[in-house]
Parts: structure tokens; C-alpha cells; sequence
């Protein structure tokens, strides 16, 4: 069987890794460079911590036991001469700074608790033990030991070396423009500027482009650009050990609204540079520098750990993570074009779910159990019919 993955970002590469793994002759087609996309313009969390129990969060904590091992089956595949991805288990540590969301913070992690989830009520004097430059002006803190870290774009590269290494070729610089359709509608391949390759499975991991793709394949899919901004210090001794984030961060990521939204979040790089994020917003492809995002994303960041204020922004940077309006990642087959599967619309986790994104298609396509339940990410769910619908007006 062929299969062919348009996008070479980290989804693409965990699809071509667990499809040429499992014995297909896998081509991943790239209009750019390998890893050139929003997953070289983030950051590595691995995160269950943010998850509200459903199918996200399932989503994550198979994902969370996939990298553990896979940090070991990379290195040991790909020796010790290539980039590490610099996993590390190092937990979050959420926050909330208001009365009103110490009481949402903890309503939330009881309710992560009882769907699996390890977090940890901390004192204020607790969360200061484990975070010693944290504010002491916090109403409620939860340790969570599950969240982890990896490198983004090392980690996506390693995937691809490793896919590679499994038959997948690479074909960069490769744009594609449309579909390739027998006479009983099934996709047999797609056309490109460069030329047309046949496959008898066509897997769309375009990341925010995804829409785009979809559409030049003959479907409608409401993936949209949200724009995140990321602030990077010089690097500087370790002061911040976990991954720290306010609180009101997990209603930034379910939000719906266009309009931009901060809330903090810090953590340190291996290298000794905080990272300090995040903000998100509706504004098409526009990836301009906004000083004001990088005014509101600091500001906020110094309030969880006043040091900063001493410290001096090294770089920004920014990418567009891949949105779906019902805040659900569309893992599978399209009805409207047999043949044709989608593995996108992550959002702001595509780099912790793409290893359980490839085990869910890999599991489609084989016709095998799914690892986790499939069913919520169907492109034909409830909750995205409606936008399909809009679209199709
Ligand atoms: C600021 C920021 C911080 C983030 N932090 C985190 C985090 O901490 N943890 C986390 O899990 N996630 C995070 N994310 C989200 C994560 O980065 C994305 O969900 C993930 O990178 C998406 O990967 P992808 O492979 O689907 O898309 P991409 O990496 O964008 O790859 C898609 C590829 O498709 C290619 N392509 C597009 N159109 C075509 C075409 N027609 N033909 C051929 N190729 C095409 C593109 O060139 C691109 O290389 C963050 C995102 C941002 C912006």
C-alpha cells in the first residue's frame, strides 16, 4: 500500500513513522522545508495539565506514555550523534493569582483527578518549595508530574530520520495543488506543481494550511490560523524548574473568541532561557510583530515571577497553531472522499498528541483497535457538522 502525507511537520512525521513502520511505501510531500511550519515556531510541551476530562485529555495521557517510551526508542534507534529531543518529565505547576480562580482551579483538577489525571493540591508554601522565584501572591497552586517537555523541532525531525529509516521518502519543495480521483470518487493520489504521485491512502497533515489543502482536495474543512507569540530570554542560571502557568491559561486555549487573549506561561529551556508565552488570536496569516502582544505577554509573566522584570528579552517569535472551532483535533477518514484522511487541527498540543494522533490513523487504516476512542475526532462528529455545513452555504 502508498501512502501519501502532505505536510512534513510533526504530525506528518509521527503518521509517516507509524504508516512505513507498519509496512506502507510512505511519501511525505513538503511545499517548503522539513520542519518549516508552526511546529519549528513553538514550544515542546507535552502537557495533560490543561486538558478537561474528554477525549483530549484520553487523547493526552496515552500520549504522555507513548513519549516516555519513545525518548528511549529514538535514541536508541538513531544513535547518540543525533539532536536529542531533550525530553524531560519535568511537571507543571499551575497557578491561580484571584479567589474566583483558586475556587476554578480547584473544581477543575478534581474533576482531572477523577479522570486519571495525577494533580496535586500544593499550599502556597509548597508550591514556593518547588518553585522558589514563584510570587507568594498566589490563592491556589496544583502540581501536576505527568506534564513534560521535549525540543519541538528536534523531535519532529527525529520522527522523520526515524520514518526514513523505516522506507519514507522525503520530497521537499513539493507544493500540493489537488486530488487524484478514480471512477468510483476514491483518491488515488494528488497533483502537485511538480508533478503527480499515485497512493491508495492520502493523509492531509497540513497543520493550519490544512483547510487550504483540503479544499484544493475537494472538501471543506474549518481549520483556522490562530496566532501565538513567544518571548525568549537570555540564558541565565536555572531559577524556574517546572513548567508554571496561570491558571486562567486553560480558558485561553477553549476559547472561541478571535480577539487576543494573554495568559502566562514560563518555563526553562535545557540551554538556560526562559520561555514566557503565550498569547493566542483570530488574525489570518498575519505575522507581523505586534509590540503590544509582547508588552501584555511580559507584563503578565513578571507578576508569577518578578525577577524577570531584571532580565532581558533575547528574541519573539511566533507561529499559527492549527484551530478547530469545536476544540477537537480531526483524526481520520472523510467521508465525502474515500481514501482520504485527516490528522490535524491540534491547536496549541499538536506536538504533545501527534505520537497519538499516528497510533488512532494507523489503527483506522489497519482496521486494528484503536489505543484510544477514535469516535470524537471523525471528521462526521456532531459537534464539527454544523461547520461543515456553514461551509458548505
Ligand atoms: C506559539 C505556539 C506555541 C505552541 N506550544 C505548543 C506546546 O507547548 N505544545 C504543543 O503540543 N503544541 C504547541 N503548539 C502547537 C503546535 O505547534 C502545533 O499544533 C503543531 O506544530 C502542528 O503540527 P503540524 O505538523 O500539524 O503542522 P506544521 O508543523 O505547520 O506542518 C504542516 C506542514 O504542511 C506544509 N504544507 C502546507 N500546505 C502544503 C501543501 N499544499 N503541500 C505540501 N505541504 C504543505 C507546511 O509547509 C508545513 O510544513 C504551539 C503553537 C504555537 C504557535
Amino acid at each position: 500500500m502508498r501512502a501519501v502525507i502532505i505536510g512534513a511537520g510533526i504530525t506528518g512525521a509521527a503518521c509517516a513513522r507509524a504508516l512505513a513502520r507498519a509496512g506502507f511505501a510512505v511519501a511525505v510531500l513538503e511545499r517548503g522545508a522539513a520542519v518549516g511550519g508552526t511546529s519549528a515556531m513553538c514550544e515542546g510541551n507535552l502537557l495533560v495539565s490543561d486538558k478537561a476530562p474528554g477525549p483530549e485529555l484520553a487523547l493526552a495521557l496515552h500520549a504522555a506514555d507513548r513519549w516516555y517510551a519513545l525518548r528511549d526508542e529514538l535514541r536508541d534507534e538513531l544513535g547518540p550523534d543525533f539532536p536529542s529531543i531533550e525530553y524531560e518529565r519535568k511537571s507543571g505547576l499551575v497557578v491561580a493569582t484571584t479567589h474566583t480562580g483558586a475556587r476554578a482551579l480547584k473544581t477543575f483538577s478534581g474533576t482531572q483527578r477523577a479522570a486519571g489525571v495525577e494533580a496535586r493540591e500544593l499550599s502556597v508554601d509548597d508550591a514556593g518549595k518547588l518553585e522558589p522565584f514563584l510570587t507568594r501572591d498566589i490563592t491556589a497552586a496544583v502540581h501536576y508530574p505527568q506534564d513534560a517537555q521535549v525540543q519541538p523541532a528536534a523531535t519532529a525531525e527525529a520522527l522523520l530520520a526515524s520514518a526514513r529509516r523505516a522506507g519514507t521518502e522525503v520530497l521537499t519543495g513539493v507544493e500540493v495543488t489537488g486530488a487524484m480521483r478514480g471512477i468510483d470518487g476514491r483518491i488515488n493520489g494528488v497533483s502537485t506543481m511538480n508533478g503527480r504521485h499515485g497512493a491508495d491512502i492520502v493523509i492531509n497533515a497540513a497543520g493550519p494550511w490544512a483547510g487550504a489543502v483540503a479544499s484544493s482536495l475537494g472538501v471543506s474543512l474549518p481549520v483556522l490560523p490562530r496566532r501565538g507569540m513567544v518571548l525568549v530570554t537570555t540564558r541565565m542560571p536555572h531559577r524556574i524548574f517546572r513548567k508554571v502557568y496561570d491558571a486562567d491559561y486553560v480558558g485561553a486555549t477553549q476559547s472561541g473568541d478571535a480577539d487576543l487573549q494573554t495568559s502566562t506561561v514560563v518555563e526553562s529551556t535545557a540551554a538556560g532561557n526562559v520561555l514566557i508565552g503565550s498569547s493566542r488570536q483570530r488574525i489570518g496569516f498575519d505575522d507581523r510583530l505586534d509590540l503590544g502582544v509582547v508588552r501584555e505577554i511580559a507584563a503578565k509573566s513578571m507578576r508569577l515571577f518578578p525577577f524577570l522584570a531584571e532580565m532581558q528579552i533575547l528574541r519573539t517569535y511566533g507561529g499559527f497553531r492549527p484551530y478547530m472551532p469545536d476544540h477537537l483535533p480531526v483524526i481520520g477518514e472523510d467521508p465525502r472522499v474515500p481514501g482520504l484522511y485527516h490528522v490535524t487541527g491540534h491547536e496549541g498540543a499538536g506536538i504533545g498528541l501527534s505520537v497519538a494522533s499516528a497510533d488512532i490513523l494507523r489503527a483506522r487504516i489497519l482496521g486494528e483497535d484503536s489505543p484510544v476512542d477514535a469516535a470524537p475526532f471523525t471528521v462526521d462528529r456532531p459537534t464539527l457538522v454544523p461547520h461543515l455545513r456553514e461551509m458548505a452555504r
